[in-house]
């Protein structure tokens, strides 16, 4: 039997796990799937705008994978500094697969950046996403108007979330705290900004479209902020996601005016790069940014004018980095654990058993279904390996009966189910469908079956 360990349980670990008992090479492969929280699916669950429904459906897909009967769910195991060591579990399994994501967000590295009220985006998203390492309920949601950075799917998410009323999340998952938060926002104006134009933003037309299809916010967008980008002039020869983008944003700035009676207004701006943080009375009162140019090569220039943006909230989506995973070898240039067709690397040398897959492989880009394919080419080279892996590892005893040994308390997967039942229950007290639970006690006691306060 082959026992292999995939390390983390969001879309490119529950796909390597299916790739893994969905071949016939090796028949007979056991697969644990560890995740340092007690529930699976990653940035499916922790990630996904609670709005986004359809993406989040996505669940059903992961779980029945999970289901499978080669395959174990085993929450609540740390791997790394804090928990198990990456030489240990390689002790217990003949292979494991690193399916650990990008957990941080990249950093502007202007000043002014961690002034009170300036927050990233990835904390603000793990907030409404009820992660249970959330850092509390303090977004400044008392602010007039807020500054988005960035021009990618989570800047879109994120702006869409503040213009968002509270009974357009009412009968989403988002925790009951966030809600009343969100409810209570003052937040009217939105300025979501991109350093290049809009032919080169990295949000997708269908999430782009939404931030016009929002029943109580007007998205406006200055033409001045248009005419620099070649691509915006001429977008015949963009392709096909960039043409598309381009003209959504066409149309609103054409649109003459904003429809009336919208109490949230978005404003798209372009070619303008954070350069400072300024603070107002001690917090974060505005942004300053330098207006920029086309450097004739896809980037950009500054021009040495400036225009500073009123903002009393400041996310930061300018994008994910991996984390160092010690007793890994990492890459600290691209934010990846160095491979070579998912066999990790140390010193040059693919270091046998050991394999990534996911955002740690190939960086935080594409959208959920690149993870399968990705997750394929890893397996593909661990079924490779197979043979010698068999015959060069013996393991001695069950994985989840050495790790209780070590001081772990696996959640497997009928705690999670109760920790779906607890959501249920928990939802249905407040009146609203099923309600995620947002701290680690909570999680623990339903997983143990005990009733949630
Ligand atoms: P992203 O797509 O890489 O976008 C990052 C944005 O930040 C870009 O506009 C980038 O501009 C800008 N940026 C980077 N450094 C900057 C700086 N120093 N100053 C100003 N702007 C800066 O990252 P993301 O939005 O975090 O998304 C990560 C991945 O998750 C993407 O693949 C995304 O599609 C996916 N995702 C998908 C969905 C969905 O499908 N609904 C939702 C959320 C996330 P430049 O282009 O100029 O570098």
């Amino acid at each position: 039997m082959l026992r292999v360990a995939v390390v983390g349980s969001g879309p490119s670990g529950v796909y390597t796990a299916q790739a893994l008992v969905q071949q016939s090479l090796v028949p007979d492969v056991h697969v644990d799937v560890l995740d340092r929280l007690p529930c699976p699916f990653g940035l499916v669950r922790y990630g996904v705008a609670p709005d986004h429904e359809k993406i989040k459906s996505l669940q059903n897909n992961l779980r029945a994978v999970l289901e499978e009967e080669r395959i174990r769910f085993v929450g609540n195991v740390e791997v790394g500094t804090r928990g198990l060591a990456p030489a240990r579990l390689r002790e217990l399994y003949h292979a494991v697969v690193y399916c650990v994501g990008a957990a941080k967000d990249r950093r502007l590295g202007v000043p002014g950046e961690d002034l009170p009220g300036s927050y990233s985006a990835t904390d603000f998203v793990s907030w409404y996403s009820a992660h249970p390492d959330a850092a509390g309920n303090g977004f400044a949601l008392a602010a007039r108007s807020a500054v988005v950075i960035g021009v990618g799917n989570v800047a879109v998410d994120v702006t869409r979330i503040l213009a968002r009323g509270a009974a357009e999340l009412h009968p989403t998952d988002v925790p009951h705290t966030a809600l009343g938060a969100l409810a209570d926002s003052r937040v009217r104006e939105v300025h979501m900004v991109g350093r290049r134009g809009p032919s080169q933003a990295k949000f997708t037309t269908k999430e782009l479209r939404e931030l016009g299809a929002l029943p109580d916010a007007a998205v406006g967008v200055d033409p001045s902020d248009l005419e620099l980008d070649p691509g915006y002039a001429d977008p015949a020869g963009l392709p096909a996601v960039n043409r598309r983008n381009v003209e959504v944003v066409r149309a609103w700035a054409a649109a003459s005016g904003t429809p009336p009676g919208r109490s949230r207004l978005i404003r798209l701006r372009f070619f303008l790069r954070p350069v400072e943080l300024l603070a107002d009375g001690g917090r974060v009162g505005a942004v300053r940014f330098e207006r920029t140019a086309p450097d004739g090569t896809g980037g950009v220039r500054g021009t040495g004018t400036y225009e500073d943006i009123e903002a009393q909230l400041v996310l930061r989506a300018v994008g994910y980095r991996g984390v160092p995973l010690d007793g890994l070898p990492f890459d600290p240039q691209r934010g990846t654990v160095p491979h070579s067709a998912g066999r990790v690397l140390r010193e040059g040398a693919p270091s046998p058993g050991e394999y990534v897959a996911g955002w740690i492989k190939r960086g935080p880009t594409g959208v959920i279904g690149s993870n399968r394919a990705c997750a394929k080419e890893t397996v593909t080279s661990l079924l490779a390996d197979a043979p010698e892996l068999l015959s060069a590892h013996r393991i001695e005893g069950e994985p989840l009966a050495l790790l209780r040994e070590l001081g772990h308390h696996p959640v497997e997967w009928p705690g999670w189910l109760a920790i779906e039942q607890a959501e249920s229950t928990l939802g249905r007290s407040l009146g609203r469908r099923s309600v995620k639970i947002p701290d680690w006690a909570g999680l623990l006691s339903a997983a143990r079956g005990e009733a949630v306060a």
